[in-house]
């Protein structure tokens, strides 16, 4: 006797990240109402499962979709402007003066399309964004098929989206609101940094966000400059500031965490803290490494993220996974003792658990969402394999995802976009990047 399933997918290998983190040969997995219905032996699904659709994919290994738990979407259309500076004069005197004169509803929704289409590509099926026009970002998400965590940003100055922070902390309890129990789109409060939000404005923001239980997605010590000069000017580290505040909690998600003393550290661990790891955002802009080995020594969960594409060319989690494994042993001057699954679960259920939606996605077990991915592992430069996974960590990019599931729903197939249109995408990018472009040079 079988259950019928909607699809089946038969595959070479197939990696859970739970229960177990290991690889599995000759694996099967049953798909039935947007959910994972089992998964098993080929020999066990195929005893217990039957599905008039069966994808047969003997050279793939299947993973869960990967999360890039920080981004700023659109600005892919600002890809490769000031690469050669440091953080604060690369975001003080290049990044915010070009969006000021750039940003606009139109400016997202097309750099918000292509990071979309770059993403799908890549084996993304769920992101966080932080970015103006937040609304705009979430709707093209939901159309899309994606699901996402639109933070909402919080920032004193004025945007061409809103004029203070006060309106991005109301429209976030609206955004909130609007899409309250939504499968896709989860909102969380984006205050941008301790050096551009105010504290009156994080005190607002603490009890607004305890009546709602938001999550909050904010830079935090990004550099050793930034953790200096706000010791000089209020006396304490910024996380010594936000925990006096009350914005220290499990629902705080840390983007970056390059420059940690052990008290830092010890407050973030026991407050059950997410960290964002952006190893090659950190790289591009000499932030300094994030100290991973720290970081999970003290049972601090840690997920990763690309940045924006200003801030490092590509959205590309397979790529984000090996330079957190090249980068751990330099940050902690010591041989990484984390496994080749560890670095894969960071850019899966680790970066679902901080982003708040463990239950849902981030491993491929029974019951959760469908979102998943295949990697072609046939590619020369895989050959031979003796560690599927090692295989993947140290030799896979965008260019080896052939497919891409969310909610069993395939946003990739056989090479091709399904829900963007990807030439109409790729054709207004460029006609931003030729009005940019002049006006760089103007
Ligand atoms: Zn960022």
């Amino acid at each position: 006797m079988t259950s019928e399933a909607d699809f089946i997918i038969r595959a070479g290998w197939l990696f859970s990240a739970e229960p177990d983190a290991v690889a599995q040969e000759n694996t099967a997995i049953a798909v039935k109402d947007r959910r994972i219905a089992a998964v098993g032996t080929d020999a066990e699904i195929e005893s217990t499962w039957h599905a008039c659709e069966v994808i047969e994919l003997p050279n793939h290994l299947l993973l869960p979709g990967l999360i890039n738990a920080h981004t700023h979407s659109p600005m892919t259309l600002l890809r490769g402007v000031g690469n050669d500076m440091p953080l604060h004069e690369w975001l003080f005197e290049l990044i915010f003066p070009l969006e000021a004169k750039w940003v606009s509803s139109e400016f997202v929704a097309d750099g918000a399309r292509l990071a979309l289409a770059e993403m799908i590509r890549a084996g993304i099926t769920c992101f966080s964004d932080q970015y103006y026009f937040p609304e705009i970002i979430a709707d093209i998400a939901h159309e899309t098929g994606m699901r996402a965590q639109i933070a909402v940003p919080i920032i004193e100055q004025a945007n061409a989206w809103v004029q203070s922070s006060e309106d991005g902390l109301r429209r976030t309890t609206e955004l909130h609101d609007h899409w309250r129990g939504d499968d896709f789109i989860t909102i969380a409060h984006a205050p941008h940094a301790p050096y551009t939000v105010e504290v009156a404005t994080f005190e607002k923001l603490a009890s607004i966000s305890e009546e709602i239980q938001s999550q909050i997605h904010i830079h935090l010590h990004e550099t050793s400059q930034e953790v200096e000069d706000y010791q000089r000017a209020h006396g304490c580290t910024p996380i010594r500031k936000l925990h006096d505040i009350g914005l220290i909690s499990p629902r705080l998600q840390a983007v970056h965490m390059t420059a940690l003393d052990d008290a830092d550290l010890e407050t973030i661990a026991e407050n059950n803290v997410g960290v964002v790891h952006c190893p090659q955002s950190n790289a591009l802009l000499a932030s300094g490494p994030s100290p991973l080995m720290r970081l999970c020594e003290s049972g601090v969960t840690v997920g990763l993220g690309t940045d924006g594409a200003v801030s490092n060319n590509s959205l590309d989690v397979l790529q984000e996974m090996r330079a957190a494994k090249l980068l751990a042993s330099k940050a902690g001057d010591e041989h990484s003792t984390l496994s080749t699954a560890d670095f894969v679960r960071l850019g899966t259920i680790d970066s679902a658990c901080v982003i708040g939606r463990d239950d849902h996605i981030g491993s491929l077990e029974t019951g959760k969402w469908a979102d998943m991915i295949a990697i072609d592992m046939s590619a020369c430069a895989a050959q031979p394999i003796y560690d599927v996974l090692a295989s993947v960590l140290l030799t896979a990019s965008a260019s080896r995802v052939t497919h891409v599931w969310v909610g069993g729903t395939p946003l990739l197939q056989d090479g091709s976009l399904t829900t963007l249109d990807e030439q109409e995408t790729l054709a207004r990018a460029k006609t931003w990047g030729t009005k940019i472009s002049a006006g760089l040079r103007a």
